[in-house]
């Protein structure tokens, strides 16, 4: 018997075998992968961007927020975003990841199979949004400091009318510190489960492309706030707006349209036609 078959039937006599361990071992590389795919593109990216770069289905054209960008969208602008952002997704998110779950597992966190109570990942995903409320807010304004700006925040800013895909088109600097750093640490600091760890990517995933994607869909969350920041620059600066009224970084937006318009469509009407201009 070779050593590779010595070793796979050892390890199936094992509560966890060989084969088992392989597959976890492969299930967390493709959840990486997929998490760094995911973080470029997102699930909207997928569509929108398709409705972005051809102007089709047309239907879908009037809940966007600005109505008269990209239509369609500058190709060489996008393709020098494009390259940016798979420089950001396989050289700082997909490292700076592997780091977080590593420094998870030095902390002692769970990685077993036994899953956490509901009521514990409900408290952890509302401690980890106010970590990344926290850390987003103050590190973005940091990033809007003039002498920074310039530097490193301009460029996410060429964009004044984002779509999905911009969510991540920054400075890698600002990708690691601004956009990563706040979501890796809620979990660390919280010692919580890998599979908590991992709903959290996720739902951060999906939120930031939504807050990025230009349109404002129904049933879906909000995405006026960050839209309007991009436009005006000076306002709204956080993720979930708490700091933003805590030191009135909102007064432009909230005596504007996109305030009223801010909230979750249950119509299929365009919410810039519930609350023309
Ligand atoms: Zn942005
Ligand atoms: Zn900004």
């Amino acid at each position: 018997m070779g050593a590779w078959s010595c070793l796979f039937f050892s390890g199936m006599e094992g509560s966890k075998g060989f084969l088992h361990q392989l597959y976890a071992a492969s299930g967390n590389f493709w959840q990486n992968l997929w998490d760094s795919v995911y973080k470029l593109f997102g699930r909207n990216n997928f569509a929108v961007g398709v409705i972005d770069t051809t102007g089709k289905p047309g239907f879908l054209m009037r809940y966007k927020v600005q109505m008269d960008k990209n239509v369609p969208v500058d190709r060489k602008k996008l393709k020098k975003a494009v390259k940016l952002v798979l420089f950001n997704g396989f050289v700082v998110s997909f490292p700076m990841t592997l780091l977080g779950i590593y420094t998870m597992k030095l902390r002692g966190c769970a990685f077993s199979g036994d899953l956490p109570t509901f009521t514990r990942v409900m408290v952890e995903l509302i401690m980890f949004s106010l970590v990344e409320e926290f850390g987003f807010y103050y590190s973005h304004r940091l990033m809007h400091h003039p002498i920074v700006y310039k530097y490193i925040h301009k460029i996410h800013h060429e964009w004044t009318a984002p779509i999905g895909i911009i969510c991540i088109y920054a400075h890698p600097l600002e990708h690691c510190l601004v956009n990563m750093m706040p979501v890796i640490l809620g979990p660390i600091i919280m010692g919580s489960h890998l599979s908590t760890t991992w709903m959290w990517y996720f739902i951060t995933l999906v939120s930031t492309t939504i807050s990025h994607c230009g349109y404002h869909f129904p049933f879906l969350p909000s995405q006026e706030a960050y839209d309007f920041h991009h436009q005006m620059f000076i306002n709204c600066f956080g993720v979930l707006g708490i700091l933003d009224r805590l030191h009135g970084t909102d007064y432009i937006f909230r005596a504007s349209k996109a305030y009223k318009r801010d909230k979750i469509s249950l119509s299929l009407t365009p919410m810039s036609q519930q609350y023309p201009d």
